[in-house]
């Protein structure tokens, strides 16, 4: 029986696990964190609220039910998403969103996510090692370091070793320093983030099926996503800048409050009042680009999800990639036999473009979601106009195949790239 190490027991880390174990590997998952079935509390980040909903499209939902997770329960761990709102002068713009599949995009509550794929993984009889952090990693012995809280290092042999450590991941680190010519670069969104969370999102005016972006008429200043989760409340992210006048350090309450008033003058004053309060006290979080030049050392080391290609959350697809990463990693291993020495060299070849593309359209979608653009609505249905007037020349709209498809990134990319041309020349913008 061959034995996969998993560094990394979030959310690519325990859908890995879960393919490897249904396959017959004996797998071991190190998870510096605590049993999320035990004890959530190291799951829910209190100060910052980092991330506690995430929206997952249909290519992140196809490689979970491929795991063979039953739908019933992935979708009870969420939402089905309906349509965006965009809020412009304080009033939300509506655009329904129509499913091209049979499934619609969720807005997922993280930590019952979680939850699920490791109530799967321990059905497939993975084994985990709780609050144990990897040290190190040796690329050529396959072999990883770990320590538990008693301080004891302890060392992992297997036959290959799984990186889904997230952006900051260790089993990088080591490839960093162990392989001749790896090239890597870490840069930081100019804008971070804090996460404001709002009890009660319903009496507010959020729906649960909806997604809510802000910040489209504040001229590049910032950006803001609301979604609901299932307690009830809706969490938004607002990305400001690190410096100047309103931004992530600004402390000044009349400065933060006429921006609450101007953005967000669509909610009750007691919301703005509590945004305010939130805003001034909770840290900022920064937002981390990390592109690598390969996923893979050998047939032994691989990296999937943010430990290869941690993304600004722009586009909502660092989470769905992670999973699709997961799955396309076991359909390689399918294919080749289990031979590592053939899938891993392919899964970089396969991944890093998709990556590549995913990562520059986030960043592109920050340019569009923060800045005042009176096109914006008018292009999105003149395309969706154009595409079902003349199909087979009018590219379709690149945002419904994102969240409706897993079409590649690449190919989305492309569509995008065409749809500029026709706008240039039906003179959209
Ligand atoms: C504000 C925000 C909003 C987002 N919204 C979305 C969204 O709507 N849709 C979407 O698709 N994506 C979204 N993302 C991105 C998404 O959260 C990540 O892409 C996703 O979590 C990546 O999963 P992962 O398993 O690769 O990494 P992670 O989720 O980071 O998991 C890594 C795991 O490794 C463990 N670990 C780390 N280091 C070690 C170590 N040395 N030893 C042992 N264990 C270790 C960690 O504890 C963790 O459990 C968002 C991100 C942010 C910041």
């Amino acid at each position: 029986m061959k034995k996969a190490i998993i560094v990394g027991g979030g959310l690519a880390g325990g859908l890995t696990a879960i393919y490897l174990a249904k396959r017959g590997y004996e797998v071991h998952v190190v998870e510096k964190r605590g049993d999320p079935l035990q004890d959530l509390s190291s799951y829910v980040d209190v100060v910052s609220s980092r991330a506690i909903g995430v929206s997952m499209t249909v290519r992140g939902i196809k490689s979970v039910l491929a795991a063979g997770i039953p739908r019933a329960e992935l979708e009870a761990c969420g939402e089905p998403i309906v349509a965006m709102a965009f809020s412009v002068g304080g009033q939300h713009r509506m655009r329904p969103l129509k499913p091209l599949e049979d499934f619609r995009p969720l807005s997922l509550n993280r930590a019952a996510f979680q939850k699920l794929l490791n109530k799967y993984a321990n059905l497939a009889g993975v084994r985990y090692y709780f609050e144990h952090k990897c040290l190190d990693v040796d690329l050529d012995g396959k072999s990883v370091l770990i320590q538990g809280r008693d301080g004891q290092p302890q060392r992992l042999q297997g036959d290959m070793i799984v990186g889904a450590d997230g952006a900051h991941s260790a089993v990088r680190q080591a490839m960093q320093s162990g392989l001749r010519r790896f090239e890597f670069q870490q840069t930081f969104f100019r804008h971070g983030y804090k996460t404001l969370v709002l009890p009660d999102a319903q009496a507010l005016g959020y729906r649960k099926d909806t997604l809510y972006f802000f910040g489209m008429d504040s001229g590049g200043l910032f950006a803001g996503r609301a979604a609901t989760i299932p307690d009830g409340s809706v969490s938004i992210a607002v990305c400001l800048p690190y410096s100047g006048s309103p931004s992530l350090t600004t402390t000044d309450e009349p400065t933060m409050r006429a921006f609450f008033d101007r953005y967000f003058g669509g909610l009750p004053q007691d919301a703005r009042d509590e945004m305010l309060r939130q805003f001034l006290a909770k840290p900022s979080n920064d937002l981390i680009n990390v592109r690598s030049s390969t996923f893979h050392y050998k047939g032994n080391v691989l990296l999937l999800g943010d430990a290869a290609h941690a993304t600004a959350p722009f586009l909502g697809q660092g989470m769905n990639m992670a999973l699709e990463d997961a799955r396309t990693f076991i359909e390689l291993l399918d294919r080749h036999q289990g031979d590592q020495d053939k899938a891993f060299p392919e899964f970089t070849q396969l991944r890093k473009v998709q990556a590549d593309a995913m990562q520059d359209m986030a960043r592109a979608n920050y340019d569009v979601l923060s800045c005042s653009n009176p096109v914006f609505f008018m292009r999105a249905r003149y395309t969706r106009y154009m595409h079902s007037k003349f199909p087979g020349l009018y590219p379709p709209d690149m945002a419904e195949k994102l969240y409706f498809t897993s079409e590649p990134y690449d190919r989305l990319q492309q569509i995008q790239r065409k749809q500029n041309v026709w706008y240039k020349i039906g003179r959209v913008n």
